[in-house]
Parts: C-alpha cells; sequence; structure tokens
C-alpha cells in the first residue's frame, strides 16, 4: 500500500523563494536606514541558510569591517521585533535568522549537517487546523521542525 503513501505531497521549497528585500520591508515601516543597518539588512536578504548572530556578523564585517557585533546585534532585534525577521530555535542553543516570508514553510534539520531544509506539506497545514479545531480552537500559528538523518547515513 506504498501508494497511499506517496500520495502525500510533500514540496520542498528553495531557501530563497520569495525573500523580499529587509531593506524595503524597513522602509515600509518608517525605519531610520542607517549605512550599518543596511549591510545587516542585505547581509540577511542575500542569506538562505537561517544564520546566527555571529554568522550574520561574520558576513556584515566582509562589507564593513567596522561593524560591531553588538551592532549587529541590536538591529536583528530591531528587525525581529518590527515584524521583518523570523527568529528559530533549531537545538543548536543558536537563535537562527530568516527574513518573514509570505508563504509558509516548515524546517526539517538534517541532525548530522545542521543543514535546514524548507519543506510545505498541504496535507500538515490541513490536518493542524483540524486538531486545533477538534480541541475547540481556531488555528492562528504554528511551527514544526522536524529533526533527522539521513536514510542513506551510514556513520555511527
Ligand atoms: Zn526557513
Amino acid at each position: 500500500m506504498s501508494e497511499q503513501i506517496s500520495a502525500t505531497e510533500v514540496n520542498t521549497v528553495p531557501n530563497d523563494e520569495d525573500r523580499g528585500s529587509i531593506e524595503e520591508a524597513c522602509v515600509r515601516k518608517g525605519m531610520r536606514m542607517t549605512e550599518q543597518r543596511r549591510i545587516v539588512a542585505k547581509v540577511l536578504s542575500d542569506s538562505s541558510d537561517h544564520p546566527d548572530v555571529e554568522e550574520v556578523y561574520r558576513r556584515a564585517s566582509e562589507v564593513d569591517s567596522n561593524i560591531s557585533i553588538s551592532t549587529v546585534y541590536r538591529t536583528v532585534k530591531l528587525f525581529e521585533d518590527a515584524g521583518i525577521l523570523d527568529r528559530h530555535d533549531f537545538r543548536d542553543g543558536r537563535a537562527r535568522y530568516e527574513p518573514v516570508t509570505e508563504i509558509h514553510h516548515d524546517h526539517l534539520i538534517n541532525l548530522r549537517t545542521g543543514e535546514v531544509i524548507e519543506f510545505r506539506s498541504q496535507e500538515i497545514e490541513e490536518l493542524q487546523a483540524i486538531v486545533a479545531e477538534k480541541l475547540g480552537f481556531k488555528l492562528a500559528d504554528h511551527r514544526l521542525e522536524l529533526y533527522g538523518i539521513p536514510v542513506d547515513d551510514n556513520t555511527e
């Protein structure tokens, strides 16, 4: 009955799909954009791998070596508070960031490599709404992370 299983459609999402410019989002929100904020915004817009603040700092430093990690921290926090950035916790002890996307996606984390794979499953989306409804709720939001080891992985 594997045909029934394969009827479940799961689409992986290219990690850079539908990521608008963070700088544009900031401007729309009336945020004052300094040169350093612009650099942090550009680094985040160009990243599709959910970097943590230290990684954002490393990438921003390549553009402007005068930028400080505290500036990067403050700027990332500012963007997060403004609803421009999503923060994730993928259980490696670091807060990870990505621009808020218009179309929802969930994450699968490769426990061997730390790689983050984005996917969408309409079936999961619908099922979650049904679960909420059965418990007497209208689903407002959800977060789903799958943690896995590649099936063909032979390492201990
Ligand atoms: Zn993502």
